[in-house]
């Protein structure tokens, strides 16, 4: 076979991904595996927004549109945005992509090359750096600590940020560990920001609507107007309406780089589907009783699977604001002995062992740049929590 790209040797494929392979191989053979690896919402996408894409293919939504997304589409979000961050983006300042994996990626090829770092605070969302690395430029990892929220420090941004930082990547609330960043972190964070003026922003706020406890969200959009001209905020359908399969993501930016990122997605997928366009608008403009329920029914599961697992010992878990992970600590299990004299040597180890042996799928710390921790979903019902839960505390009772 003649060779592949040898760009491809410096990314890992998602281990996120894996992990749901993996627990769905033991199904196949009739294992009895609870998955705590998915990071999707498992409630349907609600009918409504259904019967808007039905409605749409029957009309004849099935063609080629404009790239960034049709016009009703970017009102729609205009109007979404204002309404939850208090300022109106012009219809120019948005670009619609296939998922908010897929804007990150074109903002990864519109803004960075060889030679430019991009600061990404950890535990971070595994396709981050991996983006920044396809595109030949350099993830910098500044570590968070969990006594933060695993939130960024303004004194560790100043410190990561010099003569090479292009970018900084924030997740809020973040996937893997559900923390989110109150106004006043996020002014911190502004202030350093505002004193390098040629680093870009980039915030994702995929969950931004699934905060719990009165948890207040906000967005530097709203709050720093002096970035703006180099601040881009990642957005979707995804997680916020059910509608991961669906593809729908968007982002708000600076003109000059919404015209960038068009002209890339120009030239690899087009525009979104275009009846998922439409679903969308359904979506952003219909009823929200469904994700008000939603946001409920995690906030509860989020409360079972926290406690949960802070009754088991070795395992210590702070409560997240938003998304829908728990990221507990398992460092007080390392060293110990499992019942075939196998030693959890990190967190690699301690979840292939609660696989096999709780039957219970969780994604390694390690794969978040985060070893020492474990992240479970809990985007699944309260009964497989407590039950999932139940088996890790049997098993971790069998360690010597
Ligand atoms: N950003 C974060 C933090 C995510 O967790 C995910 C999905 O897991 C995405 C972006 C991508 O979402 P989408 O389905 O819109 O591509």
């Amino acid at each position: 076979m003649p060779s592949l790209a040898s760009r491809l040797s410096v990314i890992k494929p998602s281990a996120t991904i894996a992990i749901s392979d993996r627990a769905a191989a033991l199904r196949a053979q009739g294992i009895d595996v609870i998955s705590f690896g998915v990071g999707e919402p498992d409630f349907p996408t609600p009918a409504h927004i259904r019967e808007a894409a039905k409605a749409a293919i029957d009309k004849g939504a099935t063609k080629y549109t404009r790239v960034r997304g049709i016009a009703p589409l970017i009102t729609a979000i205009q109007d979404d945005c204002e309404k939850r961050r208090g300022v109106r983006p012009g219809a120019d300042e948005i670009v619609c992509s296939v998922g908010a994996k897929h804007t990150l990626y074109n903002l990864a090829v519109a803004l960075f090359e060889p030679g430019d770092e991009v600061i990404i605070p950890a535990p971070y969302w595994v396709s981050y750096p991996e983006q920044v690395l396809l595109v030949g430029a350099t993830p910098k990892i500044v570590e968070t600590r969990e006594e933060d929220g695993f939130l960024l420090r303004p004194d560790a941004l100043e410190k990561a940020i010099g003569p090479k930082t292009k970018g900084l990547v924030l997740c809020s609330p973040s996937n893997p560990t559900g923390g989110a960043y109150s106004e006043e972190k996020l002014r911190a964070i502004a202030a350093v920001l505002a004193k390098h003026p040629n680093v870009w922003v980039i915030v994702d706020e995929i969950y931004a609507q699934l905060v719990y406890g009165g948890f207040q969200q906000r967005s530097l959009l709203s709050i720093a107007p002096e970035l703006r001209d180099r601040l881009v905020i990642v957005d979707g359908a995804s997680k916020t309406y059910a509608m991961t399969g669906w593809r729908m993501g968007w982002m708000i930016a600076p003109k000059a780089l919404c015209d960038a990122c068009e002209m890339v997605q120009s030239q690899s997928t087009t525009n979104p589907t275009s009846f998922v366009q439409h679903a969308t608008i359904a979506a952003l403009q219909g009823d929200k009783a469904e994700l008000d329920a939603m946001v409920r029914e995690f906030e509860a599961r989020r409360d079972l699977m926290v406690s949960g697992l802070n009754g088991v010992p070795g395992i210590t878990c702070r409560v997240p604001e938003g998304a829908f992970y728990a990221f507990p600590s398992v460092k007080g299990l390392l060293g110990k002995k499992t019942a075939d004299g196998t030693v959890l040597a990190d967190d690699v180890a301690v979840a292939s062992w609660m696989l096999e042996e709780a039957k219970s799928a969780v994604v390694p710390g390690s794969a978040f740049g985060a070893p020492g921790y474990v992240r479970l979903s809990y985007a699944t019902s309260r009964e497989l929590i407590s039950s999932g839960v139940a088996r890790i505390a049997a098993a971790v009772k069998t360690l010597r």
